[in-house]
């Protein structure tokens, strides 16, 4: 199949061919036919599938008549990475249709995002919280408004966005094509779904908790201590190109990239707490290879689009198995090839099972000499580091930080012990300002059942089984 078949204009096809696309991938071949056809749509599609032109292109398509500019499309999104990588996308696919897009997000200035809306605008791409901002301003009308899209569903919901999305959702005419996008179902954001779609087209792409499907997965079992040397070693053994390396915390995101730093390496970190100048600093720098690796916690599991990592690295494996398949969907985008590498201390076994029950496979494991796990030996105590001259040993500080961490993970998740939630990352950023840049009088995350976290929830009146 081409872009030629699809029922595209010609200024769209040239859009879509100057990026060198040369087929449709299954989700655009599935869902542009349809939304052209102004059906609703559910799209329960694996990271990486090329959602966002599935989507974008028959959107363009329709604002291609009519009046310009009016506020015709509304585009949700969780993140202001991911609100950028969209408007990013938008403008280029339309680049030869005369449309103007705006993007709000929070963490930086009112005044441009203020002048963008006052010009008029045809599609706007917003988080939720600084959306309501400007509503509450009498900012935006939705008169004119043709089209919801509502992408990364089960994102807004991990990060406590419902009730605002529902409160924006009050205020759209009722007249409209839905088109809702979530990579999980958790009943709440089935319900959702329920309440606001007609008659949609469901085309699910890849079973719930399917990894990308051309990343090479692998665990090197090791103690906490160790981990950091066998990263470096690895980077420069394996000859990594673009490394992305996760971790849990902000903290330790920061320390790590600092380590790896000094031993040469160009290195940077984004997380919650770097203002929205440095985190896009960083990502550019990312995309253009100027860095090598970069440290990052949740945030950057989804959205984060950058062509070329070769290796995704959980230096800590996340909380919500979830977030797994997020994070290493950051790699082999649209149909590349790509590394999943997991350093698995002991202390996250009962993780990694959580991981690999979500994925339907046991993930491969593999050793490095002079970086074997003895778990009969094993204490999980850091360790005399293999490389430690390269720095001082940090071994009683890493022990001390994963004890204190372990504390305070019990702690947030209280008798909640048993559930898994990505909550933790979350309510992180917000506390340091909000992750999605969102204000600080944005609604906390909100309690909701512990079904709503289980990896097995429901997608589209069927069931699949966690095991
Ligand atoms: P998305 O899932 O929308 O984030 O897209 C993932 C990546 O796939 C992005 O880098 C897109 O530029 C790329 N992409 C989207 N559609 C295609 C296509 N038909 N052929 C090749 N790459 C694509």
């Amino acid at each position: 199949m081409s872009f030629d078949t699809l029922g595209l204009a010609p200024e769209i096809v040239r859009a879509v061919k100057a990026k060198n696309y040369e087929t449709p991938t299954p989700i655009q071949a599935r869902a542009i036919p349809a939304i052209l056809a102004g059906q609703d749509l559910i799209g329960c599609a694996q990271t990486g599938t090329g959602k966002t032109a599935g989507f974008t292109l028959p959107i363009l398509q329709r604002l291609m008549t009519g009046k310009s500019p009016s506020l015709r499309v509304l585009v949700l999104v969780p993140t202001r990475e991911l609100a950028a990588q969209v408007s990013d996308s938008i403008k280029t696919y339309g680049r030869f249709l005369r449309l103007r897009t705006a993007v709000v997000y929070g963490g930086v200035g009112y005044a441009p995002q203020i002048q963008a809306l006052r010009n008029g605008v045809d599609i706007l791409v917003a988080t939720p919280g600084r959306l309501l901002d400007h509503m509450r301003q009498g900012l935006v009308r939705y008169n004119a408004l043709e089209v919801l899209v509502i992408d990364e569903a089960d994102r807004m919901l991990d990060m406590g966005f419902l009730p605002d999305v529902k409160t924006i959702l009050k205020q759209l005419p009722a007249q409209r094509q839905t088109l809702f996008f979530s990579a999980t179902m958790p009943p709440e954001v089935q319900r959702l779904a329920n309440e606001i779609l007609k008659q949609p087209t469901v085309i699910e792409i890849a079973r719930q908790g399917t990894t990308a499907k051309n990343v090479k997965q692998v665990v090197y079992p090791i103690d906490t201590a160790r981990k950091r040397d066998l990263l470096i070693h690895l980077i420069d053994k394996e000859q990594m190109g673009q490394v992305l390396v996760f971790t849990r915390t902000k903290h330790r995101a920061d320390h790590l990239a600092s380590q790896l730093e000094r031993t040469g390496k160009r290195v940077a970190a984004i997380h919650g707490n770097k203002s929205q100048a440095a985190r896009t600093k960083a990502l550019e720098a990312f995309k253009r290879g100027s860095i090598q690796v970069l440290v990052a916690t949740n945030l950057a599991a989804r959205g984060l689009d950058v062509k070329g990592i070769s290796h995704v690295v959980n230096y800590e494996l996340p909380e919500a198995p979830e977030d797994y398949i997020h994070r290493i969907g950051r790699t082999a985008r649209a149909e590349a090839a790509g590394d999943a590498i997991s350093l698995v201390a002991p202390h996250e076994r009962e993780q990694l099972r959580d991981i690999e029950r979500l994925i339907g496979e046991k993930i491969p494991q593999t050793t490095v000499e002079g970086f074997e796990h003895h778990p009969e030996t094993h204490t999980d105590a850091p360790k005399r580091s293999f490389q430690s001259r390269r720095e001082p040993n940090h071994a009683g500080r890493g022990r001390g930080t994963a004890h204190r961490e372990g504390a305070s993970r019990r702690f947030s998740q209280g008798s909640e012990r048993s559930v898994r939630t990505p909550r933790t990352e979350s309510a992180q950023h917000r506390g340091a300002g909000g992750e999605a840049g969102v204000p600080r009088h944005e609604p906390r995350p909100h309690g909701h059942g512990p079904a709503d976290r289980h990896p097995a929830a429901r997608v589209i009146g069927r069931r699949w089984s966690s095991n």
